[in-house]
């Protein structure tokens, strides 16, 4: 009952549970990731689907755990994004994002950085602030940095979403709607955001050969991007003939294994010379 519910004994109870004791203990070891620098980013490549050039990577953050090995997203993120500390971690990617994007610029390698903000961080009116902060103390041009934001996440507070994009594109970054298809936004909506750039979700790529559903939306989705003025992205690309059937679709932009997985950085590097067209 609702005494019983606000008593001690009874948030003990709760707390006591398996489930939400691993989630306090992963909670507490964010909190010393953070500290100790055990995240790291990744770098996939976008690559141009018409001259194949490679003129942006996305970073993709994975955790050297001290006892569990390198763990990719999917073991902590939806369990940060429940909690405040989400805003935090984004804060810390970012500067891992343009610590690098620094390094590159100063080593000749002029490549944009994309980086994925979490549904949570469009609930902080600080962003823009924090971000035109963090592209200062780094000393790297707003034209460099990319925030990829999925769909869903926008459409959780649609007006605060935008007056924070609205902000971010005044900075001169660059905005992806990421997870394309997969949520619920209005095309009117869609219209009113200043958003470039539109990321086709993987889910539709998958079986874009095999299955006339995907083509179909994934036609669509096409279309709909370059009318509103946008690039489009398909992620998750795996096939030549998915390849060729995108190129062949008007498609600008592709991600996927078939190009390259996620890279550290000393990987990326080798990559990036042979490809970023200098
Ligand atoms: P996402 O932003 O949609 O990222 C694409 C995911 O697809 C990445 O998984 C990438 O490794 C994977 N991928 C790329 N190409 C292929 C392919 O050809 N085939 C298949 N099967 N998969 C491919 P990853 O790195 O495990 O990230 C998963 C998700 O975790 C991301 O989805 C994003 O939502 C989230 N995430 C990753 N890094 C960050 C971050 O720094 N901050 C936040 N808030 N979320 C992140
Ligand atoms: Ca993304
Ligand atoms: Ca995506
Ligand atoms: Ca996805």
């Amino acid at each position: 009952t609702a005494k019983q519910m606000q008593s001690g004994v009874e948030v003990y109870t709760e707390l006591a549970d398996h489930h939400d004791r691993s989630r306090l203990l992963l909670l507490t070891q964010v909190r010393r990731a953070i500290a100790d620098r055990q995240f790291v980013l990744h770098y996939q490549p976008k690559v141009s689907l018409t001259d194949g050039v490679v003129r942006e990577v996305e970073a993709l953050v994975r955790w050297q755990h001290p006892t569990r090995g390198l763990l990719g997203p999917a073991e902590f993120i939806p369990v940060v994004e429940r909690t405040g500390l989400i805003h935090q971690l984004t804060l810390a990617i970012l500067d891992l994002a343009l610590t690098q994007a620094q390094a590159w610029l100063s080593d000749g390698i002029a490549v944009q950085i994309a980086v994925n903000l979490s549904a949570r961080s469009l609930h902080h009116l600080t962003l823009p602030g924090e971000v035109a902060d963090a592209l200062a103390r780094h000393g790297v041009p707003a034209q460099y940095l990319r925030l990829e934001v999925t769909e869903s996440a926008l459409m959780a507070d649609p007006d605060k979403a935008r007056n924070i994009l609205t902000r971010l594109n005044e900075l001169g970054v660059s905005l992806s709607l990421d997870d394309f298809g997969t949520g619920y936004s209005s095309m009117s909506y869609l219209k009113h955001l200043p958003v470039d750039e539109l990321k086709v979700d993987r889910s539709f790529i998958n079986e874009l050969l095999r299955n006339a559903e995907d083509t179909a939306i994934v036609r669509a989705a096409i279309e709909l991007g370059h009318n509103l003025g946008m690039t489009v992205v398909a992620e998750g690309v795996e096939a030549p003939e998915a390849q060729h059937a995108l190129l062949a679709m008007g498609c600008d932009t592709a991600q996927g294994y078939l190009f390259a997985p996620p890279l550290p950085p000393h990987d990326i590097v080798p990559y990036l010379t042979v490809h970023a067209g200098q």
